[in-house]
């Protein structure tokens, strides 16, 4: 169907939660998607930070494949094998000690939220509850998550939001030494935050919130939807950044594309879930679980690993340079796959020139491009589009 059919027909059927580019994909293949005509755009947005092994991975497509042969779904009232291993390699992975599966990025962060309640209940009993989360954050749109956003524009207009959010501002230990209380259970960030902006936590604040949470009890979570599974050159942003979380969650790269979110827990907290107390019908899906494993395994041989930290600080450098060249770049900011800058111009512009010219890229904020290839993107794939910023910001400058 044509794009601009499918465009007319979308406004008429759907509801208009999402500004959409006018294009229309129906291929991927590697770092490249094609619309109707054939027309190859370079991905550097690869699906919101989703498609971490690029499209049409074959490792992941067989797996899925099989997978969907064999058995797609059968409810969590029996065990399946694909579900074990997952949690398995998860664990062996990371900090923690068991997982609990669901289906996306907003249902992992309402299950931590959950589990931190849950465990400041049984240990304190009720009224210590409250949640401290940041400024500018982004943790989904559910009705926890969107109030442990800190961000008007997502909360606005859904009121009365629950009870026992407070915010403060990114990277201040002050703020957050006076936020947090006798009531506080948890603090919960996001180690870069992504949909604010790409803004990096620093490592020494990092050090002092681990400290705090110790003196008073108070849970670590880290929301690593977007910097998890490898985005930042690491498997998890934490392992970079040099602090350990008590819980945290996965979605986004997880399942190469295919929807699953994680909630990880060091054992002690993840005990406060018992039969009964949390749980989802399609979470951790035999289909899902074996893509999450398809992506686990990729991941782990160790080559995607160190070809994203390798090409993150290529990537990084290469920004810079044009943030050199060019004074409508005001920041480069990232690690890994996952850089944003900041710019002196609308973002939008940019976004829309950049497809104009066969690359993907996403804006988040007004002034602030992201940029979240696959994975696999190549050092002359990385030249391109800077190649192409840099036309487009000449053309702005004169
Ligand atoms: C995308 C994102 C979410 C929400 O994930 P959904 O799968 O859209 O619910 C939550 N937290 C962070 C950090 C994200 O980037």
């Amino acid at each position: 169907m044509p794009t601009e059919e499918l465009q007319q027909d979308a406004a008429r059927y759907m509801m208009q939660t999402y500004t959409r580019q006018p294009l229309s994909i129906v291929r991927g293949r590697g770092t490249k998607v094609y619309d109707l005509e054939g027309r190859e755009y370079l991905d550097f947005v690869g699906g919101i930070a989703v498609n971490i092994l690029g499209h049409g991975h074959p490792d992941l497509v067989q797996a899925i494949q099989r997978q969907a042969a064999q058995l797609i779904h059968t409810s969590n009232l029996y065990y399946t094998e694909p579900q074990v291993k997952l949690a398995q390699i998860l664990v062996e992975h990371s900090f923690a000690d068991k997982v609990f599966f669901c289906n996306g990025g907003a249902e992992a962060n309402e299950a931590a939220i959950k589990l931190a309640r849950r465990y400041s209940h049984d240990r304190y009993g009720a009224g210590r509850f409250e949640i401290v989360t940041m400024k500018n954050s982004f943790h989904g749109r559910t009705m926890a998550t969107l109030t442990a956003t800190g961000q008007d524009k997502v909360q606005k207009g859904y009121e009365p939001l629950l009870q026992g959010f407070s915010y403060v501002a990114f990277n201040n230990q002050e703020e957050l030494e006076r936020a947090v209380t006798d009531k506080t259970a948890a603090i919960m960030l996001e180690p870069i935050q992504g949909e604010g902006g790409v803004h990096v936590a620093d490592r020494e604040y990092l050090k002092q919130v681990r400290d705090l949470c110790a003196r008073k009890d108070v849970l670590l979570i880290f929301d690593e939807v977007q910097t998890g599974m490898g985005r930042t050159g690491s498997l998890f942003a934490y392992e970079q950044l040099g602090v350990q979380p008590d819980i945290m969650t996965l979605a986004k790269g997880l399942g190469g594309g295919v929807p699953i979110g994680a909630c990880l827990a060091i054992d002690s907290v993840a005990k406060a879930f018992s039969p009964g107390s949390h749980a989802s019908t399609f979470g951790g899906n035999p289909l899902a679980c074996a893509a999450g494993l398809a992506v686990c395994h990729a991941l782990l041989d160790g080559r995607i690993l160190d070809h994203a930290r390798r090409t993150g600080e290529y990537f990084a450098k290469g920004l810079s340079d044009c943030k050199a060249r060019h004074r409508v770049v005001r920041e480069v900011r990232g690690l890994g796959l996952l850089q944003g800058i900041e710019l002196d111009m609308d973002a939008k512009t940019v976004v829309s020139e950049c497809l104009a010219r066969g690359i993907l890229i996403n804006a988040t904020g007004e002034h602030v491009l992201r940029f979240v290839p696959p994975l696999i993107i190549s050092e002359p794939e990385i030249d391109r589009l800077l190649e192409t910023l840099a036309q487009i910001f000449s053309a702005q400058a004169s």
